[in-house]
């Protein structure tokens, strides 16, 4: 059965928030005590800017306490590093951020490393990405949970369960492809990791019952490439230009050709108001979560 159901990731994202609320609202009537998220961003990326800005104001509107810290791109690498530590021993902040990309002259990685992982709101260190990989609880990067969230949402509406399926996800970053594939397999599917070297991708593709596209090539897996009745979850976010009657537009699209995807799958994320909009609801998930570690709460149903 293939209808192609549209899964609305801007509405799961809101009623996340939601939920999010209330549970920040209790912890606050009952231990007087407010998470804390602190984003560092350094240099002026534009992208970069929208980004943080919408962390900041996501933040405070669930009721919890955001700070940003802004570093002009001179800041050396030692620098930023001293601030982290800084941070990290700082016992009224919950949740670190480093607004990635940096700046060429420091590496991501050092940086992330620093951080402490209690307080990796985004899932990056090391230690969370061991903690995943071998089934402990953790920090779990927020684009792949909020793709799981949405899948798991989709199942149900289906009836259907997620164990024994064949889940292929195409791309192997660290921070979605990899992830997304230990959070699959947690769930008990049989995972297919594909990438720039996998051969007959097309084929690899046709034989998913779930197809996760993390790849960031416009409209690059093909509607023929979807097999009828597979979930289809689709993480790309690329900027295109396109010829309108009224000129040159720019239009954003995911990874995957949704017109013609749609008709094969029983259910798709539309791209944009599909995973885009979890990702900064699971950064705030994940802060709520690593305050309740912190502090030796219990940690909310669904966080
Ligand atoms: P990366 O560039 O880090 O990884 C892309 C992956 O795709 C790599 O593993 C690469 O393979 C693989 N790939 C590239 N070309 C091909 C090809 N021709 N055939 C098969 N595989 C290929 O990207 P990210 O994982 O960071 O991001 C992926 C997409 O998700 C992007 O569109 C990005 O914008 C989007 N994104 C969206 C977020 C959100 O909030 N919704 C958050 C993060 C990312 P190889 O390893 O062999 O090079």
């Amino acid at each position: 059965m293939s209808n192609g159901q549209i899964i609305d990731g801007a509405a799961y994202a809101e009623q996340l928030r939601q939920r999010l609320a209330q549970h920040v609202s209790d912890l606050t009537a009952a231990h007087g005590l407010v998470p804390c998220l602190v984003v560092v961003i350094v240099g002026e990326d534009p992208a970069s800017q929208i980004y943080v800005k919408s962390k900041g104001e996501q933040t405070r509107a669930i009721g919890m306490e955001s700070r940003t810290i802004r570093l002009p791109d001179t800041t050396s690498e030692a620098e930023l590093l001293h601030l982290v530590d800084e941070l990290n021993r700082d016992t009224a902040v919950n949740g670190i951020l480093v607004q990635l990309p940096l700046p060429k002259h420091m590496s991501s990685l050092k940086v992330i490393d620093a951080i402490s992982a209690d307080k990796d709101v985004d899932g990056f260190h090391v230690v969370n990405a061991g903690r995943l990989a071998v089934g402990l609880e953790g920090i779990v990067p927020c684009t792949p949970l909020g793709s799981l969230m949405l899948l798991k949402d989709a199942v149900a509406k289906n009836n259907d369960t997620l164990a024994g399926k064949h889940a292929v996800i195409v791309g192997r970053s660290n921070i979605v492809g990899k992830p997304m594939a230990q959070l699959l397999l947690n769930q008990d599917c049989t995972v297919t990791i594909a990438h720039s070297k996998t051969r007959n991708l097309a084929e690899v593709c046709r034989e998913a019952d779930i197809l996760v596209a993390a790849v960031g090539r416009p409209r690059f897996v093909q509607g023929d490439w979807v097999k009828d009745g597979a979930y289809v979850i689709d993480v790309g976010i690329n900027r295109i230009q396109i010829d309108t009657p009224e000129g040159p537009k720019s239009k954003v699209v995911g990874d995957v050709d949704f017109d013609a995807a749609k008709d094969h799958a029983r259910a798709i994320t539309p791209v944009p108001k599909g995973v885009g909009p979890m990702t900064i609801a699971c950064l705030l998930n994940n802060t709520l979560k690593a305050f309740c570690l912190q502090n030796s709460l219990p940690v909310p149903d669904g966080v």
